[in-house]
């Protein structure tokens, strides 16, 4: 298995973990964008999320939010950060195994850094995609 990621989950690359349960596993990143940025990935080899079964999945968040709290996250502002995970070259993802990115965004220099390149739209457009997507996803469900 040459896997970066499932090598550091078996043990072979030294890593410093954050968390561990039977389905993730967490980890300091590498090349911080800030401080505590922290990587939580599935004990599940897959390179992208939709890859991933549901069981995997369902405990990304639980132990992502154990990480913020851990970090420093309360209810006010003092405290910023960034969940992201990226799916595909073209989308910024380097490493092919899923790991979601918690990133502190201690201030305007520091941590991720957002494009939000927003394109107006009608309600015509809009309604066209949500007739598409809320039938695909229909006949997903069954
Ligand atoms: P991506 O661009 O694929 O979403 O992010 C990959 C992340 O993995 C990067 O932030 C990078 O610093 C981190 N990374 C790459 N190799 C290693 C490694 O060997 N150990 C750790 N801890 N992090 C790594
Ligand atoms: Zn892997």
């Amino acid at each position: 298995m040459s896997c970066l990621f499932c090598r550091i989950i078996k043990g072979e690359i030294p890593s410093f973990k954050i968390y561990e349960s039977s389905k993730v596993y967490a980890f300091l990143d590498i090349n911080p964008l800030a401080e505590g940025h922290t990587l939580v990935i599935p004990k599940f080899h897959a390179a992208k999320m939709h890859e991933v079964p549901d069981e995997y999945l369902a405990e990304i968040m639980p132990a992502a939010r154990k990480i913020a709290l851990a970090l420093g996250a309360t209810p006010d502002d003092t405290f910023q950060y960034n969940i992201l995970q990226n799916n595909g070259t073209l989308a910024h993802q380097v490493v092919q195994h899923v790991h979601y990115h918690i990133i502190p965004k201690p201030n305007e220099e520091a941590g991720l850094g957002v494009g939000w390149p927003q394109t107006p739209t009608d309600f015509d457009a809009l309604k066209k995609t949500h007739e598409k997507l809320a039938a695909k996803i229909e006949s997903l469900s069954k």
